[in-house]
């Protein structure tokens, strides 16, 4: 037998159903008319951001970096609950358009953004955070060729990572941003070109769940902003703080607590270096504001066993759950919390079994002998914390299965 993460909080059964924005799990399959199916749960969407606002500084603004969940229903539903949208590719300009955001509170990070995507962006007045000198110069002949003078922000490699992350994406080599020590000089080029200088993006990893390691990162990145800020020697119009904020996926997860997160924040706020007294700041975040909102939904097509291992071989897998498979980033493979679906909170404690999906390949695994009651064809697995990552981050194309349906709930 094997551990699985923490269910969510405030998931609940109804007459033995899994219910999610209070409806039976049976209720949004019909809706949907199918399965796999991703159900994402609005009011949670809602409390969410309500929730990390209550527990920031005011003056800090909240993005929503849209890669994690970029469902056109779950955009328009954030779009009127953050403060900015964070972009990554031309594609997802086009998304963040569509679901009628304001272009002069996007911004643009992501290595590689080609000539394209640079004009699109600069013409549409969205923020580019400047991965590297070339880019920088692509930009500002963009923008010369548009007649526009485009909004330029560096995003800077730091000196340290944030630690206990998942994914670190800052402290030595990295293909992420500029390096620290080359970025005052890059900063004034930009200020004296004509262009709207828009100050620095610091992101330096994501899912922490240690609220220590959140808070001396911020401290770190608000002391590189005012060091780098000095030696550019112009007051910083704007620094977004990265984010990284993580969500319990695994056995032993703990919830971040962000309540201590804000207060350090805040205090931070009241002593910040020289330079940066005028600087307005933001977080950007993808899966602590979605990926507990969310829901996958398969089907069970077969219940076999091999050598004393039961299979629940179901009608999604890696194809929509990349990341509950334990091949999106992580090193080992961990359960993802999952449940019966149809037999919600079950007394019974259960037994071994794991859920695989239905592709040709040994790591199609949703879940490694977790302890789940009997199952049988037709059952419902969910795989929570199914928010982020999930649809829009997982192989599609792969073995023609096609991709689940989802639904804003
Ligand atoms: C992916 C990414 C995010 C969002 O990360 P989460 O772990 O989902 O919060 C934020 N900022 C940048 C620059 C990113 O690349």
């Amino acid at each position: 037998m094997k551990a699985m993460g923490p269910i969510p909080a405030g998931y609940v059964g109804r007459d033995g159903e899994l219910v999610i924005a209070g409806q039976p799990v049976s209720h949004w399959i019909a809706k949907a008319g199918e399965t796999p199916l991703f159900v994402y749960d609005s009011a949670r969407l809602t409390g969410r951001v309500a929730q990390l606002r209550a527990a920031m500084p005011q003056r800090l603004s909240i993005h929503y970096a849209i890669k994690a969940n970029p469902f056109a229903p779950v955009l328009r539903h954030m779009a009127g609950l953050v403060d900015g949208f964070d972009i990554a590719s031309g594609g997802e300009l086009a998304m963040a358009q569509e679901a009628g955001f304001p272009a002069d509170r996007i911004s643009f990070a992501g290595p590689g953004k080609d000539n394209r995507e640079l004009e699109a962006a600069i013409a549409a007045g969205v923020t580019i955070n400047l991965e590297s000198e070339g880019e920088m110069r692509r930009a500002l002949a963009t923008g010369e060729r548009l007649g526009v003078a485009p909004r330029l922000a560096i995003r800077v490699n730091p000196d340290f990572d944030l630690k206990g992350s998942g994914m670190k994406m800052g402290g030595g080599a990295k293909p992420f941003g500029i390096d620290a020590a080359r970025v005052p000089a890059l900063a004034r080029e930009i200020a004296d070109s004509g262009a709207q200088w828009r100050g620095f993006h610091i992101f330096a990893g994501s899912q922490a769940l240690s609220a220590d390691a959140v808070i001396e990162t911020q401290a770190q990145t608000l002391a590189l902003a005012g060091r780098l800020a000095e030696e550019t020697g112009i007051a910083l119009p704007h620094c977004n703080l990265g984010g990284g904020f993580g969500i319990p996926y695994f056995p032993g997860d703990e919830p971040l607590n962000i309540a201590a997160v804000g207060a350090a924040l805040g205090e931070a706020f009241d002593a910040l270096p020289d330079g940066l007294e005028e600087t307005h700041f933001a977080i950007e975040l993808g899966r602590w504001l979605v990926g507990e909102a969310g829901v996958y939904l398969t089907r069970v097509i077969d219940v076999k066993d091999s050598h004393g291992e039961i299979f629940v071989v179901v009608d999604g897998g890696l194809h929509h759950q990349l990341a509950a498979s334990g091949n999106f980033g992580t090193v080992v493979r961990r359960n993802y919390p999952v449940a019966v679906a149809n037999r919600f909170g079950d007394v019974d404690a259960g037994f071994a079994q794991s859920v695989v999906g239905r592709l040709c390949t040994p790591i199609d695994r949703l879940a490694e002998k977790v302890a789940l009651p009997p199952i049988s064809e037709g059952d419902l697995i969910a795989v929570f914390c199914a928010g982020a990552y999930g649809a829009s981050a997982s192989p599609a194309m792969f073995l023609g299965h096609g991709a689940a349906a989802e639904l804003l709930a």
